[in-house]
């Protein structure tokens, strides 16, 4: 890395997706962001914005086969705009990776042993870490010399304690098959947990927070003093709050009832759990703007959006009541995520009758629209209910310059 390398490139491959930001780490500046999507089809499309040019957004449609074609393609866009790929000025390319186990407590220069190891976690995250192989790989073709940095999304999360990890099954079983709760998010969890000690103007080992990540995936941690002592998510994203297509929190006899009783196959019931359940499954739709509108509409469909809002508030309740117990003292709750910094009925609804737990919604400051960390609670409130906007391409070019840079 020469002096005046301070450009991170974020990567988050999916498994048909590539989204990407250009960041200078001199002073956090997004220089470029954009987003491949439908990679392998016909119908590929990347859309690049040249921020640091302040050009119009630019958009490119063809058959993309792979993640190496639409990486190129990206570097192309990139390189349009003077900020190509083979630039002196990038230090590293940071990746998010979803799954990084129990062994990745912290983000990782990758090697061949590092990428051997991110493939032995293939198993406990299918639908994620394949991917993120992909991504990785096709980076390291293009840029053999440049340092590459993985961010795990369960790193924030392995300070759980065992108690909270575990789960109560046959310890054998569990530990043979690497069964435990990882939790995810962990990359926005750690931002906004950091974020909010700093909007309260205390260091984050003095203050104990609850973050609520709501997007179309939906996740809460218990953070204590800087360190996650729980998490809503367990060995897959699948576990904990109502999300946009994920049932959250279920009996697993559901599961077997679907095979014996309903005839599904394991397909299919993962299907219906991860891709058809949460919101979309209760009333057909996942997107909270539309769920609000179908409610002020009334009649009949909007009473059934209004049951699919109640069991998504209903949920989140018991979490806030849960973390409550479990870090004996909360400092602040953080909103976050989608739905979380945008949603004011959803962020009234799950806190309101929680008085006797110190927390209340001011509906004045819950009404401001910013893009900024805020407090929402009435002044002097017992406990800090606040909104802090998550920036885990931020978070993750942060992580990786400083461990490049180091
Ligand atoms: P994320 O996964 O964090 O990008 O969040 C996406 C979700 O945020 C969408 O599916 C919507 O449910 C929600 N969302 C985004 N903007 C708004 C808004 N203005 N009001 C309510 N919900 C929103």
């Amino acid at each position: 890395m020469t002096a005046t390398a301070t450009r991170v490139l974020v990567l988050n491959s999916g498994s048909s997706s590539l989204k990407y930001q250009l960041l200078d780490m001199h002073d956090a500046a997004r220089l470029a962001v954009g987003l491949v999507e439908r990679i392998g089809e016909e119908t590929s499309r990347l859309v690049h914005t040249p921020l640091a040019t302040g050009g119009a957004k630019r958009e490119t449609e063809g058959a993309m086969a792979d993640h190496a074609a639409a990486l190129k393609a990206v570097a192309a866009e990139l390189a349009a705009d003077g900020l190509g790929l083979d630039s002196p000025q990038l230090a590293a390319i940071g990746h998010r990776v979803v799954h990084g186990g129990l062994k990745f407590t912290e983000p990782t220069v990758i090697d061949d042993a590092v990428l051997t190891e991110i493939e032995r976690l293939v198993p406990v995250a299918p639908l994620h870490n394949p991917a993120n192989i992909t991504g990785i790989r096709t980076a390291r073709a293009l840029r053999p010399d440049l340092p590459q940095v993985a961010v795990f999304d369960t790193a924030f999360h392995t300070t759980m304690p065992e108690h909270a990890a575990r789960y109560a099954i046959d310890v054998a079983t569990a530990d043979a098959h690497r069964i435990r709760r990882y939790g995810f998010h962990g990359t926005s969890h750690a931002y906004v947990s950091r974020k909010t000690a700093a909007l309260l103007g205390k260091d984050p080992s003095e203050v104990n927070v609850i973050v609520l990540h709501l997007g179309n995936g939906a996740s809460a941690s218990a953070v204590a003093g800087g360190r996650c002592v729980d998490t809503s998510m367990g060995l897959t994203p699948l576990e904990g709050l109502v999300m946009g297509t994920r049932s959250g929190d279920i009996d697993p006899a559901v599961t077997f009832h679907l095979k014996r009783v309903a005839g599904m196959s394991e397909d299919e019931v993962d299907e219906l759990l991860n891709k058809k359940s949460g919101l979309i499954g209760l009333c057909g739709d996942n997107d909270m703007r539309e769920i609000r509108r179908r409610i002020d509409a009334g009649g009949e469909d909007g009473a059934r959006a209004q049951l699919a809002f109640d069991i998504y508030i209903h949920r989140l309740k018991k979490y806030l009541g849960a973390y409550t117990a479990v870090l004996g003292r909360v400092d602040a709750v953080a909103f976050t995520a989608g739905v979380g910094e945008n949603a004011a009925p959803v962020r009234e609804a799950a806190i309101a009758g929680l008085a006797q737990m110190g927390m209340a919604v001011d509906a004045d400051r819950n009404a401001v629209r910013s893009d900024e960390p805020r407090l929402i609670s009435p002044e002097g409130s017992r406990v800090a209910v606040a909104v802090v906007p998550t920036d885990e391409e931020l978070e993750i070019a942060q992580q990786t310059y400083a461990l490049v840079s180091a």
